[in-house]
């Protein structure tokens, strides 16, 4: 009996030894040589060169006008050059060492010509003659590793002759076939590698896409409505009078978009059902007061809380400003860098319950941390904690009540993909009196002038942030850098300004205390690496300058602006940059025309990708073989729409209609 499971080296052509490399690209069965689909096609349909853009690949079709000549330079090298006419274009064709490609250019003839084109010189260097009578269309299959193109076609031309398609059993409803005039799956696959033309592979397309999205989504909206189930959590039913007073002693009055997410946190809590919730919040738009709050809340429940963030500074600060906020509570801190006595009496606290609320680092996933009755746990710039992290962290309870905080902005496309089993509050607002950071883009040549006026701003009391350039991803190397720009600064400044080097590779006690005296004001200008990016609070520190600006990304650049701004003061970022590439005057000019995270945020999508932004594994972000989240968000939102009316009726796994998905569903590792 046939079956979708056989070996490759069942079909005729291929032998046991000649299906081992498809092994590298984790084809193992018919079944999976079937649904590897090329991830583009080549069109080899005729352009207009009118239409082209400087460096195009394309097939432009035109009449020789002039008889090659082929011109050669030294040895086995040379090159072959002929006109094209096209319409009223005159093109220059160019072939390298392919001379005798002359016998088939023909004056007069008609010649197709697959090149890429220079615009400026109105040329095209040719890669290939195509015979008019040449498929329109050619697959482009993800290979490498030695395996060519050919031969994959070649594996899944044989996969259909010898009928496997036939065996491929449909994994949509013929409800939502219907409803999206869809594709059936059969045809949708022969049309994904071997589609009679371009609407047919569109339309192919459409179906895998959509495919694919729906069962993400079903998963998501299945998962949610899991955790919306009476019994599927904690029940912390806060003292509310204590909780208002300590709202009303605050130093300040909650925005109203603090007081709506705070509200939204507090029903979870105090329902029996688990929260799962993501507190979205751009930089200094106050969350720690409210992942506070919520902790105080458990606290007057009788449960223990934990917070975790990504970085030793930014526990301590944390764990200071709570320690103020609510000097009643015994809050502790449990970080990596702990002196082994302390770390082990506070690990007796924490298990025994003499502790309410625990700040710390990864240090707090670890083995031995054992939590008393804790009912609330948060993470804080959540994307920074890969998934097994924040897993590690939620299971060390018994299913507690989960709040995440990110002050990277989710557009709304990421929002409900890969954070789509989430529910979200969003503090869309920040606190009153804040001045806009004003946002300068400068040339290194001009940094003197910056560093003028630097001392004038020092003068009057203001604080200065300067943060050394990015050497790829060596932490070495920007330390190199770093001490270069801090002993740039010094002679500049000479002894009038007191000038302190912070980075990464510092023992924790070391930048700890550094810290301390920058927001003690004792030091005027800090020279930072990254280390600075999140979470730091000095209200005082006005001036953040970035030297090489253009080396970070968006999302960066806007972590290391939202580091000033915090008080009521004027403060200023100043871009540093000479950037060499389009893409990087795009993002110097993106960050002087708005301080939006959530502007930048999409722009950043736009120009990097989703993967690149948010970090593919790091985040959870779900990988999907054909569709695109920011392309085809038309089809991820129906998608959602019909996963969630289908998951909103409590039986529908009974429901006969949807029984082929329910077989189908899988829940997608990212989940787990
Ligand atoms: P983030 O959202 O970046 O974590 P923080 O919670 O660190 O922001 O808050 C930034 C600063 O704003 C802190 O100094 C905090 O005390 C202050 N703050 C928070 N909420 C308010 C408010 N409603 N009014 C005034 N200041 C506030
Ligand atoms: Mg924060």
């Amino acid at each position: 009996m046939k079956s979708l499971d056989d070996a490759l080296s069942v079909l005729p052509g291929f032998g046991s030894k000649s299906v081992e490399k498809f092994l590298k690209l984790e084809l193992q069965t018919v079944g999976d040589a079937l649904l590897y689909y090329p991830f583009r096609y080549e069109d080899f349909q005729s352009k207009s060169v009118l239409d082209l853009m400087d460096g195009e690949k394309a097939l432009v079709l035109g009449e020789v006008v002039s008889p090659a000549a082929v011109q050669y330079y030294g040895y086995k090298r040379n090159r072959l050059r002929f006109s094209i006419r096209q319409g009223e274009v005159i093109v220059a064709v160019s072939f390298f060492n392919q001379p005798y490609l002359a016998d088939k250019i023909v004056v007069g003839s008609q010649i197709a010509v697959w090149g890429k084109w220079d615009r400026s010189k109105a040329s095209l260097t040719g890669m290939k003659i195509l015979s008019q009578s040449q498929d329109d269309l050619q697959p482009v299959y993800r290979v490498g590793q030695g395996i060519k193109q050919a031969s994959l076609v070649k594996l899944i031309k044989a996969a259909m002759e010898a009928g496997y398609l036939d065996l491929v059993e449909e994994n949509l409803p013929s409800e939502l076939l219907q409803r999206y005039r869809l594709l059936n799956r059969r045809e949708a696959i022969r049309a994904m590698h071997f589609p009679k033309d371009i609407e047919e592979y569109q339309q192919a397309l459409r179906r895998v896409k959509f495919e694919e999205l729906f069962y993400f989504q079903l998963n998501l909206q299945s998962l949610k409505s899991e955790n919306r189930r009476p019994d599927a959590g904690v029940l912390i039913t806060y003292d509310q009078v204590a909780l208002a007073n300590k709202i009303q002693q605050l130093p300040f009055a909650l925005t109203d978009a603090q007081q709506r997410s705070l509200l939204e946190i507090l029903s979870d809590m105090s329902s029996s059902s688990h929260m799962n919730r993501l507190l979205q919040g751009d930089v200094g738009s106050g969350k720690t007061v409210i992942a506070g709050l919520a902790m105080y809340a458990a606290y007057t429940a009788g449960f223990q809380s934990a917070m975790m963030v990504p970085t030793e500074i930014l526990a301590e600060q944390h764990y200071e400003s709570l320690s103020q906020l609510f000097p009643e509570l015994s809050i502790a801190l449990l970080t990596g860098g702990m002196k082994a006595v302390i770390r082990r009496d506070t690990l007796a606290a924490i298990e025994s319950g003499t502790v309410d609320i625990v700040i710390g680092t990864h240090a707090l996933i670890q083995e031995r941390v054992n939590y008393h009755h804790v009912g609330l746990v948060i993470t804080d710039e959540q994307h920074r904690f890969g998934v097994k992290q924040r897993r590690l962290f939620r299971e060390k309870g018994e299913n507690p009540d989960v709040l995440m905080m990110t002050a990277t902005p989710i557009p709304r496309t990421l929002a409900i993909t890969a954070f789509g089993e989430m529910d979200v509050s969003i503090i869309d607002q920040l606190p009153e009196g804040r001045k806009e950071v004003k946002t300068r883009w400068v040339k290194h040549e001009q940094l003197p002038v910056v560093l003028e006026w630097i001392g004038k701003e020092i003068k009057k009391g203001n604080q200065v942030y300067v943060v050394s350039p990015l050497i790829e991803e060596s932490e070495a190397l920007d330390l190199k850098n770093a001490i270069a720009l801090e002993e740039e600064l010094n002679a500049y400044f000479g002894k009038t300004v007191k000038i302190t080097l912070l980075h990464g590779q510092m023992k924790n006690q070391e930048k700890d205390s550094i810290m301390q005296d920058f927001k003690a004001g004792k030091i005027d200008l800090l020279v930072s690496t990254t280390v600075i990016e999140v979470g730091v609070n000095v209200p005082n520190a006005t001036i953040m300058v970035i030297i090489d600006a253009d080396r970070f990304g968006l999302s960066q650049l806007h972590q290391l602006r939202g580091r000033v701004g915090r008080g009521n003061k004027q403060s200023y970022a100043i871009l540093v940059a000479n950037p060499k590439t389009d893409s990087g005057k795009e993002r110097m000019q993106a960050m002087t025309e708005t301080t939006d995270g959530f502007v930048l945020a999409e722009k950043d999508l736009q120009m990097r990708g989703a993967g690149e932004v948010f970090g593919t594994r790091q985040s959870g972000l779900p990988e999907f073989q054909v569709a695109n989240i920011v392309e085809d968000f038309p089809i991820l939102e129906e998608a959602r729409r019909v996963a969630s009316q289908i998951v909103s009726d409590p039986s529908w796994k009974l429901n006969p209609n949807w029984s082929i998905i329910v077989k189908e569903m899988k829940r997608p590792n990212h989940l787990d």
